[in-house]
């Protein structure tokens, strides 16, 4: 969960500590407005250089100048960086990320302070040689260059460079598959790299059991720096002997998925090849791309994103990042998500130089929104911890230096890099707590308690001083005419609303609401004519976005269901239809008829619970002090933070491509499982059970 503040400090704190008392002492030698103890830290693509404070200083310049093996210089003294208050959390000890060389070149620093306008007498220089791009040139596979590298950053990678190289990662190392999820418009592949070790699990349900994390590269197809990251990462990822690296790729999977816009990024457009943002549609699905990702993030279940862009202000931090902020996103993701920005990328930006802060920034505009069709809300109401990366456009006042195109486009694609191999460790660090968030999240939705906001998002609040930016994204709070304080129980959806032709795609052309709501993976039930999607569902904060008439940005006018049993009841129930039980206590035992349905949330039933050819059953946040027999149903079986005092049998189920879900449940009794087809699944939540567990529910 969220770290305290007050232990974030602390920890800030020891670096100091630490960086301070490592220095050398400078007493006697130099005058107390002059820099000392500078050294440089040489990283992938960038140099840490770290220094003593000195008292007063308004801020600090940092000069780099070119020199030859000798130490002498080749070119120019240059300003290359201002180091200013608000740019890192702990100021004791500054650092600045210097960026935008050619990686392998040697330099020389300096660093001195201002004072006002006041300049002070420079540092003692600094001379290293920077890191080489990463990989031996005469090792196979670590030599594959990107053609952005070979090039010195003059070029971007082309689509056809980009299938080359990731195909010949693939040829090269076990580690890495590269599998397409789907064509953009113009029938460009849409490649994910999936990376593990020694090697990737064969299937999107294995891989899916070890918590994958997803970095989506380049959705602006304008915005190409992060993809250039993604692409060194993966070699990095697929090649590297590191143990750090062998360790992450051992306890997950890295899903890379290069670009996502094909089509824009070949033709330099924000959009996709028919003007759609792409970034506007991961909700809705109407085009190929969003749902070649969002199928992906259906059938391979990452439990934490980042999606990777470019910002057009001058005046914001180096790496601007924001978490799912709708009202709707369970608490836990929001906090998790927080945590990783916050009590992470804040923290180790300030060790690596990075100068990380919330999206907006200093006058950052009307930006950071609660959209659902962005992706990272989307993602968030999907149970993903995740978060927004800009890379700042321009240099901007602290990077005076990089009116030189190369040099600018290094220093977004190395800062995008630090940013997601610090997306890895923290997730390596973190992972309990990101997989209990998601439990908890997946929990709390299921449970369709609390009301609904169709827009509007949490505020972020200014980070305590000293702080990384001084404004945070805009309070976005939610209209009252956009709030529905009582949830319904499902949404039901007539034939030709669920699988009507539509005309909302490219082309004038679209999928069915039928096949969108597949792609999200929720499950319905139909009976006779109407279908219904119920509430007490893991994304139970996306789906009305989409199917309630106050959606801001819906796929339909769905008709609200509302609960159909609550309070007691005493006696035997037969359920014919669609019946929704909340808040109720069913003192008799319940039949589910052949075609008919039962949904819970918040219920207690006496039990014995009996399901026979049922269209769906879906229990959650309810009791069933008995047995639970369900067998022969025909749409959608869930069972999600339930208790089950009796014997529970799933049987000879087949609910088309949709797998039952048995999860966070406590069954006090055997738990069998046969001849389901789909067999069931628990979303990454364990069951407990008090009694064995047979065939298709034994790791369950
Ligand atoms: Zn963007």
């Amino acid at each position: 969960m969220r770290r305290q503040r007050t232990t974030l400090i602390a920890v800030s704190t020891l670096i100091a500590i630490t960086l301070t008392t490592a220095a050398p002492s400078p007493a006697n030698a130099a005058p107390p407005e002059q820099v000392t103890a500078l050294t440089a830290h040489q990283a992938d693509g960038y140099t840490t250089l770290a220094w003593q404070p000195v008292d007063g200083a308004t801020d600090y310049q940092i000069e780099r100048t070119p020199v030859d093996a000798n130490g002498t210089p080749t070119g120019a003294p240059t300003i290359v960086g201002i180091w200013r208050p608000n740019r890192q959390i702990n100021q004791q000890a500054p650092t600045f990320a210097d960026a935008g060389y050619n990686p392998g070149d040697t330099f020389q620093w300096r660093v001195r302070a201002r004072t006002g306008t006041t300049e002070q007498p420079y540092s003692n220089p600094v001379t290293a040689t920077t890191t080489a791009p990463w990989g031996n040139p005469d090792t196979p596979g670590e030599s594959l260059r990107t053609q952005w590298e070979t090039t010195h950053a003059a070029q971007y990678t082309s689509d056809t460079d980009e299938y080359a190289y990731t195909a010949a990662i693939d040829t090269l190392s076990d580690r890495v598959r590269v599998v397409e999820l789907g064509r953009t418009v113009q029938n460009r592949p849409i490649n994910m790299l999936v990376i593990g070790h020694p090697a990737p699990p064969a299937t999107p349900a294995a891989v899916a059991a070890t918590a994958p994390v997803a970095i989506n590269c380049n959705v602006h197809g304008n915005e190409p720096g992060d993809r250039e990251a993604c692409l060194i990462m993966a070699r990095q990822l697929a090649f590297s002997t590191d143990p750090r690296i062998t360790d992450l790729l051992s306890h997950t999977t890295v899903l890379i998925v290069p670009t996502i816009n094909g089509d824009g990024r070949a033709n330099n457009t924000r959009g996709n090849s028919t003007g759609q943002d792409l970034n506007r549609d991961y909700s809705l699905i109407r085009q190929p791309e969003t749902a070649a990702y969002i199928k992906m993030v259906r059938d391979y279940r990452p439990v934490a994103g980042y999606d990777g862009h470019e910002f057009g202000n001058s005046r914001a931090g180096d790496l601007p990042m924001l978490p799912p902020r709708h009202q709707n996103v369970a608490q836990p993701i929001f906090d998790q998500s927080q945590d990783m920005i916050e009590g992470h990328m804040y923290a180790k930006g300030a060790e690596a130089g990075w100068w990380a802060c919330p999206y907006g920034c200093e006058g950052g505009g009307n930006v950071g929104l609660s959209e659902e069709t962005i992706l990272r809300n989307t993602l968030g109401l999907k149970n993903v911890t995740n978060s927004l990366l800009e890379l700042r456009s321009s240099g901007g006042q602290t990077r005076p230096d990089e009116g030189n195109t190369a040099n600018n486009r290094r220093r977004k694609t190395y800062s995008a890099l630090w940013t997601f191999q610090q997306f890895l460790d923290y997730h390596r660090a973190d992972r309990a707590d990101i997989l209990n968030s998601r439990a908890e999240s997946i929990e709390l939705q299921a449970a369709n308690t609390g009301r609904l906001v169709f827009r509007g998002s949490r505020p972020i609040p200014a980070h305590p001083a000293p702080h990384p930016g001084d404004s945070p994204p805009p309070l976005d709070a939610p209209p009252a005419d956009l709030i529905l304080d009582t949830p319904p129980c499902a949404y039901k959806l007539t034939d030709a609303q669920y699988n009507g032709a539509r005309t909302d795609g490219p082309g004038g052309v679209g999928t069915t609401v039928a096949q969108r709501i597949a792609a999200h993976g929720w499950k319905v039930i139909t009976i006779g004519d109407d279908h219904y999607v119920p509430l007490n569902q893991p994304e139970r904060g996306l789906i009305p976005l989409l199917l309630d008439p106050k959606g801001v940005e819906k796929l339909t006018d769905g008709e609200r269901v509302p609960p159909t049993l609550t309070g007691r009841r005493n006696g035997p129930l037969v359920v014919t239809g669609f019946t929704c039980a909340d808040n109720a206590t069913i003192n008799g035992p319940v039949t589910v008829r052949a075609g008919a349905a039962l949904v819970t949330t918040a219920t207690t039933i006496s039990g014995p619970l009996t399901a026979t050819g049922a269209a769906g059953v879906l229990l959650a946040d309810s009791t069933v002090n008995g047995p639970v027999r369900i067998a022969n149903t025909t749409d959608a079986i869930s069972i999600i933070d339930a208790t089950i005092a009796g014997p529970t049998d799933l049987s000879a189920n087949t609910t088309g491509t949709d797998a039952p879900v048995l999860a966070g449940t406590t069954i006090r009794g055997p738990l069998s499982c046969t001849g389901n087809n789909p067999a069931p699944t628990n979303l990454g939540i364990a069951n407990t059970v008090h009694g064995p567990r047979t065939t298709q529910c034994a790791a369950l």
